[in-house]
């Protein structure tokens, strides 16, 4: 197909529902991506938070053409070896626990829903978060502290009550006897790059405990390493009782996870939830192989040293440049918050061969893959830094 016979199947054939940037990808390779016109860029949001290995990652490719090659899928109500071994490399990297798996990050939120509600007894009301984002089913919606996202799609369900981000008063003040539950990213992605403080997420764990609450952990975009530790919760010193996880997990391919501690997770008993994809074997091998290579490859440790790196960098570039307001995250999640409109941003440094997203108007998202080198970011910030001085 000619790149005009692409855009023009896409107009007549594809749903309207994404704002689309007019360019057609044929190839990816770490943090390099090849357009139909063989023009590189550097990628610094793969995926949207779904390339922490970065593109086309060998030890992915090969897993899942060994896997292919000897069974596609199998359902949930027979056993294979791939599912087994991730949910056990799951469980050893974070806390006792038991999986579901399923496909999505919306998927796995709903999912978390439903056993709360399950387990509440008649308690089901879910405490979450201005500017949270947690996928785009209804219920997902109706977490989602962000209204507009929410307009149109009325009614949705009820049993969701939102309030104001690291704010531990506004969460004692909402919760009541019908209250089950408290779910928040701990950095909030699709939000602006907003880290939830220390304090305010240790007092959240007390108040679960007395208010005998589960603690959700929306980890769909700050999992399997993104923030410099594997899970997101591991910097704050506790554990959650769900963890939810999605995009990166299957290195490109889709999957979504729920990973439930151990003395809940039978709350879900055999016939209450299913997935009829979750968790099949090609899937499975790809995750497996992106949890080993996160080990092997010390990407981590990758990720904090080029953390500092970019945020040094970053914050030197807010010194220079008048339209930086903020610069914040963690580890590879990096927010500039702007004070002008970051749309044009964006589109001039894809003009220049650097792929960013800007969010929540004026917040420059930036998410390199893990094994991101300092040469890369030294060009990308090179792009920034020309476009900037020229807005
Ligand atoms: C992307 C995202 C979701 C939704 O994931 P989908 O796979 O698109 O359904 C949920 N929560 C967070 C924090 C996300 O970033």
């Amino acid at each position: 197909m000619k790149l005009e016979e692409v855009f023009a199947s896409y107009k007549e054939n594809i749903m309207p529902t994404y704002t689309k940037v007019p360019l057609v990808f044929v190839k990816g390779k770490g943090s390099k991506l090849w357009d139909i016109h063989n023009k590189a860029y550097l990628d610094f949001f793969p995926g949207w938070g779904v390339g922490n290995l970065g593109h086309c990652h060998p030890k992915v490719m090969q897993a899942v053409r060994d896997q292919v090659a000897k069974l596609i899928f199998i359902p949930n109500n027979y056993y294979h070896i791939p599912q087994a071994r991730l949910a056990k490399e799951l469980v050893y990297w974070s806390y006792p626990a038991k999986v579901f798996f399923c496909n999505s990050g919306a998927e796995a939120n709903e999912g978390a829903f439903k056993l709360a509600r399950k387990y509440g007894q008649g308690r089901y009301e879910i405490i979450t978060f201005e500017n949270s984002f947690h996928g785009r089913t209804l219920a997902t919606l109706a977490a989602t502290g962000q209204k507009k996202y929410q307009e149109g799609f009325s009614p949705l369900p009820e049993g969701f009550k939102t309030v104001k981000f690291n704010d531990l008063e506004a969460v004692k003040q909402a919760v009541s006897d019908k209250t089950i539950a408290i779910m928040l990213e701990l950095v909030q992605g699709e939000g602006g790059i907003n880290v939830a403080s220390g304090d305010f997420v240790s007092g959240l764990r007390k108040l679960c405990a007395e208010k005998k609450l589960l603690l959700i952990v929306d980890e769909v975009q700050t999992g399997v390493g993104r923030t410099g530790k594997l899970f997101c919760y591991q910097h704050y010193g506790l554990t959650p009782d769900i963890m939810t996880l999605a995009k990166s997990l299957g290195g490109g391919l889709p999957i979504g996870a729920l990973v439930v501690r151990k003395e809940i997770a039978d709350t879900l008993g055999p016939g209450m939830h299913a997935s009829t994809f979750g968790g099949g074997p090609v899937i499975a091998r790809a995750a497996l192989a992106v949890l080993k290579a996160v080990q092997k490859e010390k990407l981590l440790k990758n990720t904090r040293a080029m953390g500092e790196y970019l945020f040094t960098k970053l914050n030197t570039l807010k010194e220079k440049s008048p339209v930086i307001q903020e610069v914040r995250g963690l580890g590879l999640m990096a927010g500039v918050e702007l004070n002008i409109e970051g749309k044009e941003v964006v589109e001039k440094c894809i003009s220049q061969g650097l792929l960013i997203n800007c969010t929540h108007a004026r917040v420059l998202r930036l998410m390199p893959a893990l094994n991101v080198t300092k040469k890369e970011i030294d060009k990308a910030i090179g792009i920034l830094q020309n476009v900037l001085e020229s807005s």
